[in-house]
C-alpha cells in the first residue's frame, strides 16, 4: 500500500516526539508499504514567528510572512528525516517546492493549482521514505507561499490525491474526530465514521482537528482519510462518503468558533448596489465572511452586520474606512467578544424541531443569541464569546450526544 501519514504540531512538538513518529513510521514502512510523510512545524512554532513579525511590524508583507512561517516545517521535516536515516532507512526530506505543489499567487491563503509528484515518485520507487514540510508551495515567481493556518492537513491530502495513495491518515493528539471537542466537553464520544459533507461543515464552523480545505479536497479527490492519534494505537475515525455511512445520527457534532468578530454598519446609504459594493471588496481581498444580516432604518437608511474571521478584521476595517469617507456608510462598530456555535448533522435534512431545540438550549442557559444562520445540515448562532463553553455542553447534552 502507498500511505501518506501526517503528523500535527503536537504530534512533533518536541525531540522526543519527533523520535516516535521516526518509530510509527519505520513501523509501517518495515511492513511493507510505502510511506511519505507530511509535518507541521513543533507546536507553538509557528505562532511564535507570527509573534516575531509582529514585533517589527503590524502589517508585514504576506510574501515576507510566507517565507518565515514555512520556516517551522522545513526544521521538523528534516529532523524527521535525519532520524529515519540514523534508524537505517532511507530517507529523504523535501520542501514543498520539491514536491512540486504549485499554488496561486495568494499569499498566506494560497491555493494549490497542481502537483507535479515527479520528484516524490522517482524517490519512492527507489524505495525511500520521503518527508515533506507541510503547510507550503511555491508561486509561479518561485516565491514560496503558505496554504492558511492548518495547512498541512490540505498539503497531505492534496499529496495523497496527486499519488493516488491507498490511504492518508492524518495523527494528531486526540483519538479521532469527536461529537464535540473532548477538550471542551469531556463527555464527547469519538465517532467511527462521519461523512465528507458533515466533517466539512465541522471543520468550516470551527472544529480545528482538520482545516476545512483539506475535507473540501478530500472530498473531491475521493482521499480516504482517518484521523487518529500519534500517541496511542487505538483506531481512529474514518471520513467518508455518506453512502458509506449505514445509519447516520440526526445530529453528529457541536462545533465552537472563537476566532469570529462582528461588524456593524449603520447608516448604510440605501441604494442598489450597495450590498454588491461592499462585500465584492471584501471578497478581493480575502475576507471571509460567514454571517450577514440587513436591516432597514425608519430614516430609510440601511443597517448591515456581517461576521469575519478575526484575523481578517484590520483588512476589513480598512475597507469598511473607504466607504465611511465617500459618506455612503455613516459609522462602523466591531465586536471581537463573540463566538459561534453549531450544531451538524445530515439527519436533519429530513427531521424537523433540530432548529428549535438548538435555540430553546440557549433560553434554558439564559443565553442571548445575536445572530442565527441555518443550512440544510446545520444551525449557527453567534453569542458571548463568555458562554461559549456553556452553549457547547448545553447542546451536547440536549441532542444527547454522551449517550
Ligand atoms: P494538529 O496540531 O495535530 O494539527 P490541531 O490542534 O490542529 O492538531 O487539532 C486537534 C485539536 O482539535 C484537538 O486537540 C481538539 O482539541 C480539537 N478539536 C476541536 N473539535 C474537535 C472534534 N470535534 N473532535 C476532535 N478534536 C477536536
Ligand atoms: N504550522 C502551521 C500552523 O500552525 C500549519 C499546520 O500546523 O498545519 O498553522
Ligand atoms: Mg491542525
Amino acid at each position: 500500500m502507498l500511505i501518506v501519514q501526517k503528523f500535527g504540531g503536537t504530534s512533533v512538538g518536541d525531540l522526543d516526539r519527533i523520535q516516535n513518529v521516526a518509530n510509527r513510521v519505520s513501523k509501517c514502512k518495515k511492513a511493507g508499504n510505502d510511506v511519505v510523510v507530511v509535518v507541521s512545524a513543533m507546536s507553538g512554532e509557528t505562532n511564535k514567528l507570527v509573534g516575531y513579525a509582529e514585533h517589527f511590524s503590524s502589517t508585514p508583507s504576506r510574501a515576507d510572512m510566507d517565507m518565515l512561517l514555512s520556516s517551522g516545517e522545513r526544521v521538523t521535516a528534516s529532523l524527521l528525516s535525519i532520524a529515519l536515516n540514523e534508524m537505517g532507512h532511507e530517507a529523504v526530506a523535501m520542501t514543498g517546492r520539491k514536491a512540486g505543489i504549485v499554488t496561486n499567487m495568494h499569499h498566506t491563503k494560497a491555493r494549490i493549482e497542481v502537483i507535479n509528484p515527479d520528484a516524490m515518485k522517482k524517490e519512492i520507487k527507489s524505495g525511500k521514505i520521503i518527508v515533506i514540510a507541510g503547510f507550503q508551495g511555491v508561486n509561479e515567481n518561485g516565491d514560496v507561499t503558505t496554504l492558511g493556518r492548518g495547512g498541512s492537513d490540505l498539503s497531505a491530502v492534496a499529496i495523497a490525491g496527486a499519488l493516488k495513495a491507498d490511504l492518508c491518515e492524518i495523527y494528531t493528539d486526540v483519538n479521532g474526530i469527536y461529537t464535540t471537542d473532548p477538550r471542551i466537553e469531556p463527555r464527547a464520544k469519538k465517532l467511527d465514521y462521519i461523512s465528507y459533507d458533515e466533517m466539512l461543515e465541522l471543520a468550516s464552523l470551527g472544529a480545528k482537528v482538520l482545516q476545512s480545505r483539506s475535507v473540501e479536497m478530500a472530498k473531491k479527490l475521493n482521499v480516504n482519510l482517518v484521523t487518529r492519534s500519534s500517541f496511542s494505537d487505538e483506531e481512529g475515525t474514518l471520513i467518508t462518503k455518506e453512502e458509506n455511512i449505514m445509519e447516520a445520527p440526526l445530529v453528529s457534532g457541536i462545533a465552537l468558533d472563537r476566532n469570529q468578530a462582528r461588524i456593524s454598519l449603520v447608516g448604510v446609504k440605501d441604494r442598489p448596489g450597495i450590498a454588491s459594493d461592499i462585500f465584492n471588496k471584501l471578497a478581493t481581498n480575502d475576507i471571509n465572511i460567514d454571517m450577514i444580516i440587513q436591516t432597514k432604518a425608519y430614516d430609510g437608511s440601511t443597517s448591515i452586520d456581517f461576521t469575519v474571521p478575526v484575523s481578517d478584521i484590520e483588512d476589513a476595517k480598512n475597507i469598511v474606512d473607504c466607504f465611511i469617507k465617500t459618506g455612503e456608510i455613516k459609522s462602523d462598530s466591531y465586536n471581537e467578544n463573540i463566538c459561534k456555535v453549531s450544531v451538524v448533522g445530515v439527519g436533519m435534512k429530513s427531521h424537523t424541531g433540530v432548529a428549535a431545540l438548538a435555540f430553546s438550549t440557549m433560553a434554558k442557559n439564559n443565553i442571548n443569541i445575536n445572530m442565527i444562520s441555518t443550512s440544510e445540515i446545520k444551525v449557527s448562532m453567534i453569542i458571548d464569546e463568555k458562554y461559549a463553553e456553556l452553549a457547547v455542553r448545553g447542546l451536547h447534552a440536549s441532542y444527547e450526544l454522551d449517550k
